[in-house]
Order: structure tokens, then C-alpha cells, then sequence
């Protein structure tokens, strides 16, 4: 068991019609929850990591961790980088073990985005690392936007193709109307848009901002195509909810080992919630 790249298990979650769930990591407390939950479930995971989850946590650590809870739970898990923008940033972290990354050059024009993309998985390649980019701008979508500036801003399907082709990437996030962070009221996702993506591009594709879409939509979405569901703030709200929950009505506590179990709880139930939403379990 060890770390390996995202391709294989998401050309097989396309194949099948299910989705790989993407946890975003904070520490040993989150890396032990996941990786406990789908060794119990027998599905695929990502384990994802933001430039400042990598900075705050480091590389090497979150690295070793991972392999020694994949040799413990026989679990081959995926190490990914998550929004990360520079190439030397994602050639350095490659090189002490990384297999999977997503470079996120979507706030670029998309000429930018596509050199700026070409470069990683130039080098990525080389090393048998999966590389996933971004069209498409997610963010504070709002439902009454103007069509124009939601063109501008949801990913354009012929431009998607120009894009695939030019950059050789192995995964597409998409832009269809999901949003990071919490949703102020229950988003609206541009299904057609998705199926038309999906109907002329051929490598998986990633839906970000998955966190507070309603499951049915999320279900929706693996139907049409979606293969990868990123999550990151309801893991981050169970988890706190429960500490604070906890601290609140035992004021004396002082160790970590026992004050950090209703929040590693907490989060295991949102991790089985979104295992039987992807449909991954028994996938592994
Ligand atoms: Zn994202």
C-alpha cells in the first residue's frame, strides 16, 4: 500500500457511474478519521491539502502520515494537492512524494490558464502524477446573476474541449454553479451544462464546492458524469461544532486525546454520509 496517483481510481469511477470523495485534510486527527472510515467502507479516497493545509501541517509530515495509515489500514491513498497555483510550489511538493495535484490557473485568461497548466503536467507526467485544472470560476455565485456574467463565469463546454486537448490534463474541475465555503441559500446547478461538458469531454471531471449541496443534487451530478466531489467545510463544522460542543460542558478538560473524540466522531459521520452519497463504498 502506499501513495499513488488519482487516474486509475477516477477512470474507474467513470467507467462505473459512482464518485471518489476528496477530503480536505487539516491534521493527524483528519487524516486518521478518513482513512479509519474508507478502509471500513472498502472505498477510494483523495486526500486533499491546500498550499496553507501543506505549510501549516508540512509536506514531509502529512506525506509520512499517509503512508504509515495506508500500510495500517491497507488502503492505497491518493495525496493531492488542492488550488494549488505555482508551478515551482507543486514541482517541489512532486518531488517529496506527492502523486496527485490539481493545478488552479482558472483566475488566469484562459491563454494563461492553458500555459500555466501545460508546464505541470509537462513535469508531472514525467513522475506518473495526475494532474486536475480548473475552467471556470466558482466562488460567491450568486442565483440572480445576470446570463452574461454567468457565461463568463460557468465553464464554457467548447472552450473546454480547446482546453483538454492543448493541456493533456487528467481531470477537469467545472464551474456549473457550486461555490466554496457555505452556501447562503441552497445553490442551483446548471445540470444541462454539466451533461453538455460531459458529452464532449472524455477525461473525469471534478465538482469543487460540494459542501451544503443538497445530496440528491450532488447524486445528480455523479449521474452526469461527475466522478470526483470535493469536500472541505462540512468536515471543518462537524469537527468544530463538537469540540466547542464539548468544551462548553466539560470546562476542565485538558487532553487532547479525550477532548478531540466527539470531534474525530463528528466528522466520521460526515464522511460516511458522503461515502454513500458518491456511491464509492466496496469500489476500493
Ligand atoms: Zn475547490
Amino acid at each position: 500500500m502506499s501513495i499513488i496517483s488519482s487516474n486509475n481510481m477516477l477512470k474507474k469511477a467513470q467507467r462505473e457511474q459512482y464518485a471518489i470523495p476528496a477530503f480536505n485534510i487539516h491534521n493527524l486527527e483528519t487524516m486518521q478519521v478518513i482513512v479509519e472510515t474508507v478502509a471500513e467502507y472498502q472505498s477510494p479516497v483523495i486526500l486533499a491539502g491546500t498550499p496553507g493545509t501543506y505549510s501549516y501541517a508540512g509536506t514531509e509530515n502529512i506525506i509520512q502520515i499517509a503512508n504509515e495509515l495506508s500500510k495500517k489500514h491497507h488502503v492505497p491513498l491518493a495525496v493531492h494537492l488542492d488550488h494549488h497555483e505555482e508551478f515551482s510550489d507543486i514541482a517541489n511538493k512532486i518531488n517529496a512524494g506527492v502523486r496527485s495535484v490539481m493545478i488552479d490557473g482558472s483566475h488566469l485568461p484562459f491563454d494563461e490558464n492553458i500555459t500555466l497548466v501545460k508546464q505541470v503536467v509537462e513535469y508531472a507526467h514525467r513522475y506518473d502524477v495526475s494532474v486536475e485544472a480548473e475552467l471556470g470560476r466558482l466562488g460567491g455565485v450568486e442565483d440572480d446573476l445576470i446570463v452574461d456574467s454567468k457565461d463568463a463565469l460557468y465553464t464554457n463546454p467548447t472552450q473546454a474541449i480547446e482546453f483538454v486537448k492543448k493541456t493533456n490534463i487528467d481531470s477537469l474541475a467545472i464551474a456549473i454553479g457550486t461555490a466554496h465555503g457555505l452556501y447562503k441559500s441552497e445553490p442551483k446547478l446548471d445540470f444541462d451544462r454539466l451533461s453538455e461538458i460531459r458529452s464532449v469531454i472524455d477525461i473525469p471531471l471534478v465538482l469543487h464546492g460540494a459542501s451544503g449541496v443538497p445530496d440528491k443534487d450532488v447524486r445528480e451530478c455523479i449521474q452526469r458524469g461527475i466522478c470526483k466531489v470535493n469536500i472541505a467545510t462540512e468536515l471543518k463544522i462537524a469537527f468544530s461544532d463538537a469540540l466547542k460542543q464539548y468544551l462548553l460542558t466539560h470546562p476542565d478538560a485538558n487532553d487532547p486525546r479525550n477532548y478531540m473524540k466527539p470531534a474525530k466522531a463528528a466528522m466520521k459521520q460526515i464522511v460516511e454520509k458522503i461515502i454513500t452519497t458518491c456511491g464509492c463504498a466496496g469500489k476500493l
